[in-house]
Protein backbone atom coordinates (compact mmCIF):
# COMPACT_ATOMS: atom_id res chain seq x y z
CA UNK A 1 0.00 0.00 0.00
CA UNK A 2 1.52 3.68 -0.92
CA UNK A 3 1.71 6.33 1.66
CA UNK A 4 -1.35 8.14 -0.40
CA UNK A 5 -3.14 4.87 0.11
CA UNK A 6 -2.43 4.98 3.90
CA UNK A 7 -2.98 8.64 4.27
CA UNK A 8 -6.66 8.35 2.52
CA UNK A 9 -7.70 5.43 4.42
CA UNK A 10 -6.48 6.85 7.91
CA UNK A 11 -8.70 10.07 6.80
CA UNK A 12 -11.73 7.81 6.08
CA UNK A 13 -11.16 6.03 9.52
CA UNK A 14 -11.13 9.29 10.95
CA UNK A 15 -14.51 10.66 9.45
CA UNK A 16 -16.17 7.28 10.23
CA UNK A 17 -15.53 8.20 14.13
CA UNK A 18 -16.70 11.65 13.90
CA UNK A 19 -19.67 10.79 12.19
CA UNK A 20 -20.52 8.24 15.10
CA UNK A 21 -19.17 10.49 17.53
CA UNK A 22 -21.06 13.47 16.18
CA UNK A 23 -24.14 11.51 16.35
CA UNK A 24 -24.80 10.35 19.59
CA UNK A 25 -24.00 14.00 20.29
CA UNK A 26 -27.22 15.62 18.80
CA UNK A 27 -28.85 12.62 20.57
CA UNK A 28 -30.79 13.23 24.04
CA UNK A 29 -29.07 12.36 27.08
CA UNK A 30 -30.31 9.92 29.06
CA UNK A 31 -27.89 9.85 31.97
CA UNK A 32 -28.16 12.83 34.73
CA UNK A 33 -25.39 15.39 35.78
CA UNK A 34 -25.84 14.55 39.32
CA UNK A 35 -25.29 16.37 41.41
CA UNK A 36 -26.43 19.77 39.35
CA UNK A 37 -29.63 17.03 38.61
CA UNK A 38 -31.04 14.11 39.99
CA UNK A 39 -33.51 11.68 38.15
CA UNK A 40 -36.79 11.73 39.10
CA UNK A 41 -37.84 8.14 37.37
CA UNK A 42 -37.43 6.09 40.56
CA UNK A 43 -40.70 3.53 40.45
CA UNK A 44 -38.94 0.57 40.09
CA UNK A 45 -36.10 1.25 41.85
CA UNK A 46 -34.55 -1.17 44.82
CA UNK A 47 -33.24 1.02 47.81
CA UNK A 48 -32.79 -0.61 51.24
CA UNK A 49 -35.83 -2.50 52.81
CA UNK A 50 -38.15 0.12 54.69
CA UNK A 51 -40.36 0.08 57.56
CA UNK A 52 -44.29 0.94 56.28
CA UNK A 53 -46.62 2.18 58.37
CA UNK A 54 -49.92 1.91 59.67
CA UNK A 55 -52.22 3.25 57.07
CA UNK A 56 -54.06 5.21 59.94
CA UNK A 57 -51.17 5.84 62.23
CA UNK A 58 -47.52 6.92 60.50
CA UNK A 59 -46.11 6.68 63.46
CA UNK A 60 -46.52 2.88 63.91
CA UNK A 61 -45.01 -0.03 61.51
CA UNK A 62 -47.59 -2.97 60.68
CA UNK A 63 -44.93 -5.30 61.49
CA UNK A 64 -46.44 -8.06 64.00
CA UNK A 65 -43.03 -9.08 64.76
CA UNK A 66 -43.31 -12.66 63.44
CA UNK A 67 -39.62 -12.02 62.72
CA UNK A 68 -40.08 -14.05 59.56
CA UNK A 69 -38.12 -11.64 57.68
CA UNK A 70 -34.85 -11.65 60.69
CA UNK A 71 -34.76 -15.64 59.78
CA UNK A 72 -35.56 -15.67 56.09
CA UNK A 73 -32.93 -12.87 55.58
CA UNK A 74 -29.40 -14.56 54.07
CA UNK A 75 -27.19 -12.29 54.95
CA UNK A 76 -28.21 -12.13 58.65
CA UNK A 77 -28.55 -8.24 57.95
CA UNK A 78 -31.93 -8.05 60.52
CA UNK A 79 -32.36 -7.37 63.73
CA UNK A 80 -35.55 -6.97 65.59
CA UNK A 81 -36.37 -6.38 69.14
CA UNK A 82 -39.76 -6.87 70.59
CA UNK A 83 -42.20 -7.88 73.36
CA UNK A 84 -45.52 -9.29 74.01
CA UNK A 85 -47.09 -6.82 76.67
CA UNK A 86 -46.92 -8.09 80.13
CA UNK A 87 -43.96 -9.89 79.69
CA UNK A 88 -41.77 -7.62 79.88
CA UNK A 89 -38.49 -8.70 82.46
CA UNK A 90 -37.70 -5.72 84.85
CA UNK A 91 -33.80 -5.99 84.12
CA UNK A 92 -34.41 -7.29 79.96
CA UNK A 93 -37.24 -5.64 78.54
CA UNK A 94 -36.61 -7.27 75.42
CA UNK A 95 -37.75 -10.39 76.23
CA UNK A 96 -40.14 -12.29 74.23
CA UNK A 97 -42.47 -15.69 74.22
CA UNK A 98 -42.09 -16.91 70.65
CA UNK A 99 -45.24 -18.95 71.23
CA UNK A 100 -47.83 -18.72 73.92
CA UNK A 101 -46.36 -20.89 77.36
CA UNK A 102 -42.99 -21.09 75.18
CA UNK A 103 -40.70 -18.49 76.62
CA UNK A 104 -37.40 -18.03 75.67
CA UNK A 105 -34.48 -19.78 77.58
CA UNK A 106 -33.59 -17.37 80.05
CA UNK A 107 -37.21 -15.09 80.20
CA UNK A 108 -39.23 -14.85 83.59
CA UNK A 109 -40.92 -18.09 84.27
CA UNK A 110 -44.66 -16.65 84.76
CA UNK A 111 -48.22 -17.48 83.73
CA UNK A 112 -48.64 -16.50 80.23
CA UNK A 113 -51.15 -13.81 80.35
CA UNK A 114 -52.84 -15.29 76.91
CA UNK A 115 -54.42 -18.13 76.21
CA UNK A 116 -53.90 -18.63 72.48
CA UNK A 117 -51.29 -18.72 70.14
CA UNK A 118 -52.52 -15.46 68.41
CA UNK A 119 -51.43 -12.74 70.57
CA UNK A 120 -49.70 -8.87 70.63
CA UNK A 121 -46.35 -8.48 70.30
CA UNK A 122 -44.72 -4.46 70.40
CA UNK A 123 -42.54 -3.76 68.03
CA UNK A 124 -39.14 -2.24 69.65
CA UNK A 125 -36.50 -2.17 67.30
CA UNK A 126 -36.16 -3.07 63.90
CA UNK A 127 -31.72 -2.60 62.46
CA UNK A 128 -30.83 -3.27 58.95
CA UNK A 129 -27.24 -3.34 58.31
CA UNK A 130 -27.41 -2.56 54.82
CA UNK A 131 -23.06 -3.08 54.74
CA UNK A 132 -24.04 -7.26 54.01
CA UNK A 133 -27.31 -6.51 52.18
CA UNK A 134 -27.59 -8.06 48.85
CA UNK A 135 -31.08 -6.58 47.98
CA UNK A 136 -32.12 -10.07 47.38
CA UNK A 137 -35.90 -9.02 48.71
CA UNK A 138 -36.67 -12.24 50.55
CA UNK A 139 -37.89 -10.11 53.40
CA UNK A 140 -40.11 -8.35 51.35
CA UNK A 141 -41.83 -11.26 49.85
CA UNK A 142 -41.55 -13.21 52.92
CA UNK A 143 -43.54 -10.55 55.54
CA UNK A 144 -47.02 -11.34 56.20
CA UNK A 145 -48.52 -8.17 56.54
CA UNK A 146 -46.51 -6.07 53.96
CA UNK A 147 -44.80 -4.26 57.00
CA UNK A 148 -41.43 -4.13 54.70
CA UNK A 149 -40.69 -2.03 51.09
CA UNK A 150 -38.05 -1.10 49.10
CA UNK A 151 -36.83 2.46 50.04
CA UNK A 152 -36.01 5.31 46.77
CA UNK A 153 -32.87 6.33 48.94
CA UNK A 154 -30.81 6.20 45.96
CA UNK A 155 -28.19 8.59 46.88
CA UNK A 156 -26.21 7.05 49.46
CA UNK A 157 -22.97 8.11 49.81
CA UNK A 158 -19.72 7.60 53.03
CA UNK A 159 -17.10 6.66 53.95
CA UNK A 160 -18.36 5.08 57.09
CA UNK A 161 -19.73 1.83 57.25
CA UNK A 162 -21.62 2.86 60.50
CA UNK A 163 -23.86 4.86 58.08
CA UNK A 164 -25.10 2.23 56.74
CA UNK A 165 -26.77 0.41 59.79
CA UNK A 166 -29.74 2.02 59.91
CA UNK A 167 -32.83 2.05 62.55
CA UNK A 168 -35.70 1.25 60.32
CA UNK A 169 -37.93 2.33 63.04
CA UNK A 170 -36.25 5.48 64.12
CA UNK A 171 -36.54 6.55 60.11
CA UNK A 172 -40.57 5.52 60.20
CA UNK A 173 -41.10 7.74 62.93
CA UNK A 174 -38.86 10.69 61.22
CA UNK A 175 -41.11 10.31 57.73
CA UNK A 176 -43.95 10.79 60.09
CA UNK A 177 -42.70 13.97 61.79
CA UNK A 178 -41.36 15.49 58.95
CA UNK A 179 -44.47 14.49 56.90
CA UNK A 180 -46.75 16.20 59.87
CA UNK A 181 -44.43 19.20 59.61
CA UNK A 182 -45.21 19.59 55.76
CA UNK A 183 -48.70 19.35 56.14
CA UNK A 184 -48.73 22.16 58.96
CA UNK A 185 -46.94 24.11 56.91
S1 LIG B 1 -33.21 -7.81 50.83
FE1 LIG B 1 -32.36 -9.87 51.24
S2 LIG B 1 -30.32 -9.52 52.10
FE2 LIG B 1 -31.44 -7.57 52.22
S3 LIG B 1 -32.37 -7.53 54.25
FE3 LIG B 1 -33.89 -8.42 52.88
S4 LIG B 1 -33.56 -10.63 52.95
FE4 LIG B 1 -31.73 -9.66 53.83
S1 LIG C 1 -41.77 -10.46 58.39
FE1 LIG C 1 -42.92 -8.53 58.47
S2 LIG C 1 -44.26 -8.72 60.25
FE2 LIG C 1 -42.70 -10.32 60.44
S3 LIG C 1 -41.08 -9.36 61.69
FE3 LIG C 1 -40.52 -9.00 59.55
S4 LIG C 1 -41.41 -6.97 59.06
FE4 LIG C 1 -42.38 -7.71 60.95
Amino acid sequence: MTTIQKTLKGLWSLIVGLKVTGKEFCRPWITVHYPRQEVDNLDSYRGHIDLVPLSDNPRVARCIVCRRCEDVCPSSCIRIEGHVPGEEKEDSPRQLLLISNVPLPDSVAREPVHSTDKFLRILDGFTLNYNLCSLCGLCVQTCPVSSLAFSKDVYLASGSRKDFEFDLLKRLRDRAGSARLKKAA
